[in-house]
């Protein structure tokens, strides 16, 4: 086994107190035993566990906030995984009106004191994510509509190559490595140390909405969701959740930038479908707002049960068929967290051209994903063949994938992440990784 020597921060080798902590993720299926945990304290100790790791020919993984949801990228069997995790400062230049922000930050930390300042930036449904993974791969949610993706307001960032040597990318200086770490996925090009984010001034207040309906009238509630949501007010974003038949759940939430009077207008389709159980509607501050949609939670955050993933973009409304096909999966599937989820595109999201930044996915009606889940050993290989199944008969009816709710049992997975980017990514990659030091399931080949 290597010896210790070289590396510096906090080191936790296999065996040694603190192990078995670190190597737990969000998602309990991604877990494995690592050789060694480097949780970096400042860039030189990022540096230095390059270094080590080639020295030693140990693989490497990086990781920020350890909710990768599929196997082998933030963490690896026998490698060195070097954790940001500890690195959090944030600074706000008020007057420039962007961010530095350290990428062992957490979503929901960070922009709760971004909106304690005035600031809104984009956010997800979760508020434990590690914004070192999240923006990289683009980062979908609520906003989405209004400001863009997460990576849509990153202007500048700085990394740590395989050489170990810092690299800094923004608009003037390596704006090709700045092009394709807005969408490219996080782990390809080097470990990021900080990002520098675009601001936007937060409204003062921001009305928020939830309203639940009995699970057998998801088809209804389905169909009048996707006929409204992708083309409604920009400034109202709406995610629709389907839990399995066994949870029982069918809720709708989602956040405006405007009034409860206006709200409740645009709310008028969905409110009228079927017989909805509870209709909330309330106005908040903006940081209100925030706290009801992403209510602190501790962090790093660990689901209950092991889960498995698939994503895809739609491209038109789905038709019957694939309804039925949704419908089936979650009949069958056993787990209580199982679902499907669906968030609206249009606006500013799809204002961008597809190649304008990594992030491909520019003309969707809106995403969806859905996942099985379970605690038995017993139960996986039929919750991973159930997720399999159903990608496969929904192939017809959409496109694409989302590089952050990634599958690797997709084989064309350059197209289906990236479309067209995906050769130029394997340009850049070539410049910052030509020898492939930063390689795991699905990352992009160097050119
Ligand atoms: C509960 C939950 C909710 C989610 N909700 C959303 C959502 O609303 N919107 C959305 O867009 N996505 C969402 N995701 C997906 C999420 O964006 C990805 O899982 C993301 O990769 C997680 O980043 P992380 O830093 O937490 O994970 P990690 O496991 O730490 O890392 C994930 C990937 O990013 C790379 N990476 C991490 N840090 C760095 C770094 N500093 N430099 C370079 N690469 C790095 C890793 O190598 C790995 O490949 C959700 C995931 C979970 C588990």
């Amino acid at each position: 086994m290597p010896s210790r020597t070289g590396l510096t921060g906090k080191v936790i080798f296999q065996g040694e107190p603190g192990y078995e902590e670190a190597r737990k993720n969000w998602n309990p299926y991604v877990d494995t035993f690592p050789l060694v945990f480097v949780f970096a304290q400042r860039t030189y100790d990022i540096q230095n566990a390059i270094l080590w790791a080639r020295k030693h020919d140990v693989p490497i993984r990086f990781r920020s906030g350890r909710h990768a949801l599929d196997k082998s990228l933030s963490e690896v069997k026998g490698g060195i995984v070097i954790d940001v995790s500890d690195m959090k400062r944030i600074k706000v230049y008020d007057k420039k009106g962007i961010a530095l922000v350290e990428t062992g930050n957490n979503v929901g930390p960070l922009v709760k004191t971004l909106a304690s300042q005035g600031f809104m930036a984009p956010f997800g449904d979760s508020p434990t994510v590690g914004v070192g993974g999240i923006t990289m791969g683009g980062g979908i949610g609520l906003l989405q509509r209004s400001i863009g993706l997460i990576s849509d307001n990153l202007v500048g960032l700085q990394m740590v190559d395989a050489n170990g040597r810092i690299v800094t990318a923004d608009h003037q200086r390596n704006s090709d490595l700045l092009w394709a770490s807005r969408g490219g996925g996080g782990g390809n090009f080097g470990i990021n140390t900080h990002y520098v984010y675009k601001l936007h001034r937060a409204p003062k207040e921001a009305t928020v909405y939830k309203i639940t309906w009995p699970w057998n009238q998801l088809e209804e509630v389905f169909k009048t969701w996707q006929k409204w949501a992708p083309d409604v007010d920009r400034r109202l974003g709406s995610i629709l959740e389907i839990f399995s038949r066994r949870n029982g759940l069918l809720q709708s939430t989602g956040l405006f930038l405007g009034s409860k009077r206006e709200l409740e207008q645009l709310l008028k389709p969905l409110k009228s479908t079927g017989t909805p159980t509870e209709i909330f509607v309330k106005t908040f501050t903006y940081l209100g707002a925030v706290n009801y949609l992403i209510p602190s939670q501790p962090i790093p955050g660990r689901s209950d049960d092991n889960k498995k993933f698939s994503s895809n973009w739609a491209p038109h409304l789905l038709p019957e068929e694939a309804i039925r096909i949704m419908r089936r999966f979650l009949e069958v599937s056993p787990g209580m967290s199982s679902n499907f989820f669906f968030l609206n595109s249009g606006g500013a999201l799809n204002q961008p051209q597809p190649n304008e930044t990594a992030f491909y996915w520019r003309n969707s009606k809106f995403y969806l994903e859905w996942n099985a889940s379970w605690n038995s050993p017993f139960e996986e290989q039929i919750n991973l063949a159930l997720v399999e199944k159903t990608r496969k008969r929904l192939l017809p009816f959409v496109e694409g994938s989302y590089v952050n709710v990634p599958d690797q049992n997709i084989k064309d997975f350059g197209a289906a992440y990236y479309g067209t980017n995906f050769e130029r990514l394997k340009q850049v990659k070539a410049m910052y990784d030509p020898n492939n030091v930063f390689h795991f399931p699905q990352s992009i080949p160097p050119a």
